[in-house]
């Protein structure tokens, strides 16, 4: 039995920064420090963090000092502006990437584009990333048949979660050049590190008698990780832990293939390869 793990399996830049800064802003404080949401969508991450006394809450009046740590996803510009007001201080562990969808929200809405922008509406970054225009001015889109709900009368600018399926956004950039002729502005705003993964996961399904894809249920690039490799290699399997594993899904199986989403820790993913090997000596 061969296994293979993707080179750039497991945490993104994004995510080692946030964590960073977390445990050092926490480790200069004397009682608990909190998270507004999880500091990344990986939930035995989160629990270990607790014992640096780093605790997520899920609204700004659950905030137990002055000071809070904003995680990679950022959060609502309404939402900024209520933590201000209260005078509580933001550690802002904003990846850079999302930073930056920010900015080019802020900067089609105020030139006057109608924003589509292609992700999943629930998930924070979006959530964060959108709130920067006024909701009557742009639609959020995960579907193609969602494009029929626009009226494609005015200028159009695109952007996409930071990480999104690279063939599904071009897909919505082929659909929507072909509904209107009034001018498009595309916003390349998945981030390298997410195209990098999604590269290597691609090509080691195609290699693999097995993929297995490690992080959160809740994680959106994981979840777009799984998709990618099940359209090649119809034995993909989406776990949290090695205590998923079955042994069943390895028989006749040689070579096997890893990668792990971008809030997925080494460790986790070294107990995984542990697991698979200990299957191949039974
Ligand atoms: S996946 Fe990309 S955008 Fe998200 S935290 Fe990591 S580097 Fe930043």
């Amino acid at each position: 039995m061969k296994i293979t793990v993707a080179p750039s399996a497991g945490f993104c830049f994004g995510v080692k920064r946030a964590i960073n800064l977390a445990i050092d802003s926490a480790s200069k404080f004397d009682s608990e420090l909190n998270t507004l949401g999880p500091i990344i969508h990986n939930p035995q991450v989160v629990s270990q963090l607790k014992d640096k006394k780093i605790f997520p809450v899920d609204t700004i009046d659950e905030i137990k000092s002055d000071k809070v740590i904003i995680r990679s996803h950022g959060i609502k510009s309404d939402v900024e502006n209520k933590i201000l007001q209260k005078n509580i201080t933001i550690i802002d562990a904003t990846c850079p990437f999302v930073k930056r969808s920010q900015e080019y929200i802020k900067k089609a809405f105020q030139e006057g584009y109608f924003i589509i922008m292609v992700g999943d509406d629930k998930h924070p970054e979006v959530q964060s990333v959108i709130s920067f225009a006024d909701s009557a001015r742009y639609k959020v889109v995960n579907r193609i048949e969602e494009l029929e709900q626009i009226k494609f009368n005015e200028k159009i600018a695109l952007i996409s979660q930071t990480t999104q399926d690279i063939n599904f956004y071009l897909s919505i950039i082929c659909e929507v050049f072909k509904k209107t002729s009034k001018e498009i502005i595309v916003f390349n705003t998945i981030c390298d590190a997410t195209k990098l993964k999604q590269e290597e996961a691609a090509l080691l399904s195609s290699e693999s008698d097995i993929m297995i894809v490690v992080g959160g249920y809740n994680s959106a690039n994981t979840n777009k990780l799984k998709n990618i490799c099940k359209k090649i290699q119809n034995n993909t399997y989406h776990i949290e832990t090695e205590a998923e594993l079955e042994y069943k899904w390895f028989k006749n199986a040689e070579n096997i293939g890893i990668t792990a989403g971008a809030s997925t820790p080494d460790w986790i993913i070294e107990k995984v390869v542990e697991k698979i090997r200990s299957f191949d000596i039974l």
